[in-house]
């Protein structure tokens, strides 16, 4: 009976399938995924950054469309500016949808979600939540109990200190997480969804991975998220249902950091306002006394505000944790400037006529992109490796989700692997062994594992991305794919659902739209 069926959909952030591969003999969960049912890469956004990638998860909306391109946009005044949580999108996420259908979700620590809005079930808000924020607000006695934490804090500091601690605390957060879900689904009764999401793996992996010892500590991840699939699948054991098992990227060891700013100044494109003095002791500190560490790190508030303050004296207006921010460019005399997440992609702006203090003209914008595209093909490593893969064009992407100040970037600038880039430092070099908390860092693929009844032959899974899974759930309810949708459901996953898949209705009429999913 289609109404009582159960999926688990466990979120797994950074998870990825060459990593299971390797750790698969300690994982008993995973391994009968492999065994049983399906276990495969999962294609994810461009970028491939958590924000953007669950975006796409919750909403079946492809980035470029949701307009979540990053965690942070930066205005026309050249302030930084988160892009906000999911709430703000205005495409519904699929357990709201679920809802409208009248099924029963159980939702833990979705990345992205705060606060907690109203749904049929349960929702608890996830990282980066200031807060827990819980709906409905009763269901904060059983998080209290299981003494749920939203994530840990201050990684980059604590890693270097006592990485073991560090991993053990991380696995602590995941076990409660995982206790918290059982529980809330226990009180619920009648779900039809449960949709925890474990950040455990990427804490982990950006620390580990590319070190000798990495598996140590990575296997702690898994074994914890592990421990979760097995009890979900005798969750499951009596009732027709499926798990799931998906990932919003997949995760590499990185060689090298390109840091994008630096070579932007070198190559003229830039032009820094502190002095080559000012910006030595910048280096200097940045580099030996890490101030960022220490600000990161220190329990103590007021050593934190301290630190942050010296910071502010000695790296030219740099703000608080010692990052580099646009404002330490003359901007008068800079054509273009690098924001965003440290990861294998970032984002360039053309200082054009949209911002306050325009370098270029509208017609010069164009031969300005142009050289920085070559430019970028040219850099190479200190092995004469190239690292720069792409750089696609991207002026539109950022279509605005009613945030009217916000400037979409002109260029986004891919890396081959074993890369990642960095917009937040500015040194003297700009090809450089990655820092403590990137010795790892996302990639391009990251995983899907199913399993239930009716699993048919996946021979044709390695094409499937983030965007399906909200269609895959939806149909797997039987409910018609909305037409926003960019994904397409993994058809073959549950043959007596075929039929209905194959004749999957392609709304186009708003107003049937609107009476049926009531958005
Ligand atoms: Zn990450």
């Amino acid at each position: 009976m289609v109404s009582c069926l159960k999926v688990i959909l466990v979120g797994v952030d950074g998870a990825t399938s060459w990593i299971i591969e390797e750790l698969l003999f300690g994982l008993s969960g995973f391994n009968r995924l492999a065994k049983d049912g399906i276990l495969c890469n999962l294609k994810t956004t461009l970028p491939p950054l958590s924000s953007c990638a669950w975006a796409s998860i919750y909403t079946g909306v492809k980035p470029s469309r949701h307009g979540m391109f990053d965690f942070v946009g930066v205005e026309h005044d050249y302030n930084v500016r988160g892009l906000g949580f999911v709430n703000g999108l205005k495409f519904p996420v699929f357990w709201s949808l679920l809802g409208k259908f009248g099924f029963k979700s159980v939702v833990v620590n979705p990345p992205m979600v705060y606060p907690a809005f109203k749904v049929n079930g349960v929702l608890v808000s996830g990282w980066p939540s200031p807060r827990v924020s819980v709906y409905p607000d009763r269901f904060r006695r059983v998080l209290k109990e299981v003494g749920y934490k939203i994530d840990v804090d201050g990684l980059e500091g604590r890693f270097r200190k006592d990485p073991d601690a560090t991993v053990d605390d991380l696995v602590e957060t995941a076990k409660t997480r995982g206790e918290a879900c059982l529980r809330l689904a226990e009180e619920v009764g009648d779900w039809n969804l449960l949709f925890p999401v474990f950040t455990v793996c990427d804490r982990i992996q950006h620390f580990a991975l590319g070190r000798k010892e990495w598996k140590k500590w990575v296997l702690k991840a898994y074994r914890v998220v592990d421990e979760f699939i097995q009890q979900a699948l005798n969750l499951l054991k009596e009732e027709e249902g499926l798990l799931f098992v998906v990932s919003d990227h997949g995760f590499q060891p990185i060689r090298k950091s390109f840091l994008i700013n630096s070579w932007l100044v070198k190559t003229g494109f830039a032009k820094l306002r502190y002095s080559r003095f000012r910006s030595l002791i910048r280096e200097y500190i940045v580099n030996n006394i890490n101030l960022r560490t220490i600000y990161w790190g220190a329990s103590n508030r007021r050593l934190a505000t301290l630190v942050g303050k010296i910071g502010s004296l000695f790296l030219g207006g740099a703000p608080l944790h010692g990052r580099f921010s646009v404002n330490d460019f003359i901007l008068r005399k800079t054509l273009a400037f690098a924001s965003g997440t440290i990861s294998p992609t970032t984002f360039i702006w053309i200082n054009d006529e949209r911002f306050k203090q325009f370098a270029v003209e509208k017609s010069k914008k164009s031969d300005i992109r142009e050289k920085i595209v070559d430019g970028l093909f040219k850099v190479k490593d200190q092995s004469g490796i190239a690292i720069v893969r792409d750089v696609v064009e991207v002026e539109n992407l950022y279509t605005g989700n009613g945030k009217g100040d916000m400037v979409s970037p002109d260029l986004m600038v891919v890396a081959n692997d074993g890369y990642t880039i960095d917009p937040w430092y500015v040194s003297s070099g700009y090809v450089v062994n990655p820092s403590v908390y990137r010795h790892g860092d996302h990639s391009f693929e990251g995983v899907f594992a199913a399993l239930g009844p009716s699993l048919n032959d996946m021979k044709n899974f390695n094409t499937c991305g983030v965007v399906d899974i909200a269609p895959t759930i939806l149909s797997l309810f039987k409910i018609p794919i909305p037409s926003w949708m960019s994904g397409e459901p993994l058809t073959r996953i549950n043959s007596h659902s075929e039929a209905n898949l194959k004749n999957r209705l392609k709304l186009k009429a708003k107003i049937v739209e609107k009476k049926l999913y009531g958005c």
